[in-house]
This record gives C-alpha cells, structure tokens and sequence, in this order.
C-alpha cells in the first residue's frame, strides 16, 4: 500500500490501521498458503458473495424491521461486514489501493457532483438534474 501521501481527513492512526489489517491479511493467507486462489478475480466474486450475505439478512424485512434486528441478525450483520471489509481489502492491496483514501476522494467528487444547495432532500441521479 502507498504511504507516502496522506490525503485530507485521513489521521495517522486510521492510516496504521488500516496497514495492520493488511498485514494481517496478508499473513493469514500466506501461513495457508491460500495466495495462490487471491486473484483478483476471486476476490472480486469473494466480496460479491459477501454482500449478497448482508443483503440476505434483510431480505424480505419490512423497512421498519430492518432497523431493528434481533441481537442474533446484528452478529451475523456485524460478521459479513467484517467479511466484505476483508475482501475489499484485500482487492485493494492487489492494486495498491488504499481503501480508505479510495473512499474519501470518491466523497469529494460526490460533493462536486451533488452540491448540497442542489440536491438536498432529493434522490435523483446526478445526469437528472
Ligand atoms: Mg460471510
């Protein structure tokens, strides 16, 4: 992962988090010796499938019951978040990516894209303003 710049709104100790994770990510798979099935290919269906299972424990939810879980659906939750944050790391350390600051510049060219003045309350695609 590319340390040597430290984009807007990202603090030192996020970024060292962000690398421990990595780290350990990394570790795991190489005392497997599971590398060799981490193509990038993989890991982008890996992650697709994780999704899916958060997706699945809403499903069929009324909007009201889907923001009140039951302690059992909000470890599960908890669990696939943790599984999609883990392969979109991963995805990301093959490219030298940092998800993080991937995610904060993405955020500042929404805000270009929606001007706040613009959009607010409005969910509309930005081509149909
Ligand atoms: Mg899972």
């Amino acid at each position: 992962m590319p340390m040597n710049r430290l984009p807007i709104g990202i603090r030192e100790d996020q970024r060292f988090e962000m690398q421990k994770l990595v780290e350990k990510l990394r570790t795991f798979a190489k005392e497997r010796d599971w590398e060799q099935f981490h193509s990038p290919k993989n890991l982008a269906m890996a992650l697709s499938v994780e999704v899916s299972e958060i997706v699945e424990l809403f499903q069929w939810l009324t909007e009201e019951e889907s923001y009140n879980l039951s302690p059992e659906k909000l470890q599960r939750l908890k669990e696939e978040i943790g599984d999609v944050v883990i392969y979109l790391t991963k995805l990301s350390d093959k490219f030298g990516i940092d998800p993080v600051e991937a995610a904060i510049n993405k955020i500042e060219i929404n805000e270009k894209k929606y001007p706040a003045e613009m959009v607010r309350g409005k969910a509309k695609k930005y081509n149909e303003y």
